[in-house]
Order: structure tokens, then sequence, then C-alpha cells
């Protein structure tokens, strides 16, 4: 059923605390809440509890004994550090960074400053019509002033699984390239391996965790430039006093969301399965931009209708789904993935997406499909 009377189909732009979670937050702040960085007997069972943390995220993700845990206050900051740092860290090894054209705002407008301020040569890598990139690309694209790839893991609005193993594994014979890849929309998703990975960001608010925790991981014997200058915290890299309750709580976030992985994507496929079964018996209505691969995000454009109207027609029946990332500013209305995905620029400004998580239900699929239809087919309510 419903929660609270609200069908929240938005899980790709941020999601609903697990209790939990927020519980073992309250328990840190109220009682251990001195600083981790003070030298007396509170301020060290504060920094203890701040490193087992970190333990538990890297154990979680099989990283243990190769990288290390800098936090955050998401997938943004994470994606800042790892680029800018590390990019202006080793710039003397070379100016060329290769990203792809369907990254999040916070890597691809990271990488043009870094082209417009700071001289760098970015290579943006195409997707064809199912937003894939093509290792080929990356193969020919790299070059000997190449320091630094990024590949996101999936891409939240198409939802489109890279396969980030298989490009590790090529760069491994590149030891100048760093590989970053943000796995915001991965990581307690997916079972993916990030052994040869040497940067990955991340956020806990969607994966059930609180807004303003997250966490770069960076293989430890890469360094990067720090941006947050000052009392040396997180390896000299982050600066500032550390959220020792939100570390624990992106550790919680992170252990819940892994445990429950397969039985999760169970139960999230049955649930897309029913609203692909409606738009794909509709083609003269609904483009399908994402694929049944990844359960947790489907986006389709309208052909008929504008996307902004439907969203709003859907919210006032209480179904919360987002029309392009909610992260971007409004005056960027179209999608940059639905675009190069070269489907036009009608179906790029028109796209819905419905992100899925563990608390929705096939009851609350049928709902939408019934009013989505009403809506589309113009019918007067
Ligand atoms: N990367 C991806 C793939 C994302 O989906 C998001 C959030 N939409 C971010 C980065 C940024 O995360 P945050 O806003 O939590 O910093």
């Amino acid at each position: 059923m419903p929660i609270d009377n609200i069908i929240y189909f938005d899980n790709a732009s941020t999601t609903k605390v697990n209790p939990e979670v927020l519980l073992a937050y309250t328990k840190v702040c109220e009682t251990t809440f001195a600083n981790a960085s003070s030298i007396h007997f509170e301020g060290q069972k504060a920094n203890r509890l701040l490193n087992k943390s970190r333990e538990l995220i890297l154990s979680t993700l099989n990283l243990s004994n190769t990288h290390q845990v800098i936090f955050t206050s998401g997938a943004t900051e994470a994606n800042n550090i790892a680029i800018k740092g590390y990019a202006l860290k080793y710039k003397n090894r070379g100016n060329h960074i290769i990203t792809t054209a369907i990254e999040h705002a916070s890597v691809l407008k990271t990488v043009r400053q870094l082209e417009k301020e700071f001289g760098f040569v970015v290579t943006y890598l195409p997707v064809d019509q199912h937003g894939e990139i093509q290792i080929e690309d990356l193969v020919n694209a790299i070059t000997d002033k190449t320091i630094l790839v990024s590949v996101m893991a999936i891409n939240n609005e198409i939802g489109v699984i890279n396969n980030i193993e298989e490009i590790a594994k090529f760069l491994k014979s590149y030891p100048k390239i760093a590989f970053h890849v943000d796995a915001t929309q991965a990581i307690g998703k997916f079972n993916l391996n990030y052994a040869d990975v040497d940067f990955i960001s991340f956020s806990g608010h969607k994966i059930h965790g609180l807004k303003g925790t997250g966490a770069l991981i960076k293989r430890k014997k890469l360094e990067v430039l720090s941006l947050n200058s000052g009392g040396g915290q997180e390896d000299g890299i982050r600066s500032g006093t550390n959220d020792v309750a939100g570390a624990v709580s992106l550790a919680k976030a992170l252990t819940i969301a892994n445990s429950k992985i397969s039985q999760n994507k169970t139960k999230i496929t049955a649930i897309s399965f029913k609203i692909y079964d409606y738009l794909e018996s509709n083609p003269d209505l609904y483009e399908i931009n994402s694929t049944k691969d990844n359960p947790y995000i489907i986006n389709f454009s309208l052909k008929t209708k504008k996307a902004s109207v439907v969203v709003e027609g859907l919210s006032n029946k209480n179904i919360m789904v987002s029309s392009i990332s909610a992260c971007h500013s409004r005056k960027e209305a179209y999608s940059h993935v639905v675009e190069s995905m070269n489907k036009g620029e009608y179906l790029s400004h028109n796209t819905v997406r419905v992100s899925l998580d563990e608390n929705n239900t096939i009851e609350e699929a049928k709902i939408f499909i019934n009013e989505l239809d009403k809506l589309i087919r113009g019918i007067k309510q």
C-alpha cells in the first residue's frame, strides 16, 4: 500500500531514511559526541567509532586492504575531490581526462572547470541509442597525456549499467591513468567488483541513509590535492571536524542495503516489469529510454504530452516521479542523457523517470499506470 498516501517513485533522487540508520545516528550524537581529533578519552572513543565505520564500509565492498575511506558530504563532494584533487595533483604527468557524455553534473561540471580554468583537455565518450559507451571508444581516446578516466557505474537518469569491471581491468595496463567511478546509483543495489577501481564515490541518502553523508573511497597509494585545507582530518584530504554520527549512519545504511541486494532486486524487478508491460503496449505514447537490466530506474519519453504537465498531474494524485534529474537547475530542463542517445529534441525535453525501491509495491505500480494512462489520454478527472 502507498506509504502515508503518497506513492514515492523518486528514489533515485533520494530515499526515505531507514529508522535503524536514524537510531544509529542519534545514539552516537547522544553518547559519542566528542571531537574525534581530541586526545582525551571521549575523543578517542569517537575516533575509534569513526575508524570502525571506515572498516565496515571497506569490508562490505571487499576493499579492506587496498583502499581508504574519506568521509564527505555526499557524492558531489566525493566526485570533486577525486577528479580535481587527482588531476591537479598529477597535472605534470599529463593534462588529458576521459569521461562520458552522460555523467552526473557533479562530474561533468567538474571536468569542465578543469578545462576552462586549468587547461585540461577532456574527451567525452559518446553513448549509443541505449545509452551505452563502447570500450573501443575509450581505447581510442587514450593518449600519452591521459591521467584520469571517470565513468559512472550506473546512470542516474536512464539506469544504464556500465561495465566498470571490464574498464578497470583494461586500465590496469596503464599505471599512469587513475580510474574514478561515480557509484552513487550502484552501491547498495548491485554487487559490483571495485577492486581495480582507484576512486569510488557515493552518497548515503540514496540508500536510506542521511542527506549530507557520503564517501570517497580511494586507493591508499594514490594522492589527491586537498580542496579543504585545515586541521588535517580525513588524511589531510578533507579537513573539518569529523561527523562521527554521520559516518556511523553511512556504514549502517550501506551494510543494510548490501545485505538486501538480491532480495530487493527480485521484488523491484517484478514491479518494474508491470510498468514496462504497460509502456511497451503503448508505443505510440511512450519511447522507453531505460533497460530492464536495472529495475530501479525506468525512464521514458512522452510522445504526445509535455513531461512537466504529466509530472505535475501525477503529483496532484500523490504520485511522485521526476521529469529530469532533480539535481539540475530548472533552466536546464532537458535531459542531456537522452539527448546524447540521439533521440532528438522533443524526446529529450519530455522524459519521465520512475525510480523504485524496496518500499514500493505492485499495488502502487497499478495505481501509477492507471493515473498516467488517464493523464496521457487527456481524460477529464
Ligand atoms: N552522481 C550520481 C550518479 C547521482 O545520482 C547523484 C545524485 N543525483 C550525485 C552524483 C550527487 O549526489 P549528492 O547530491 O548526494 O551529492
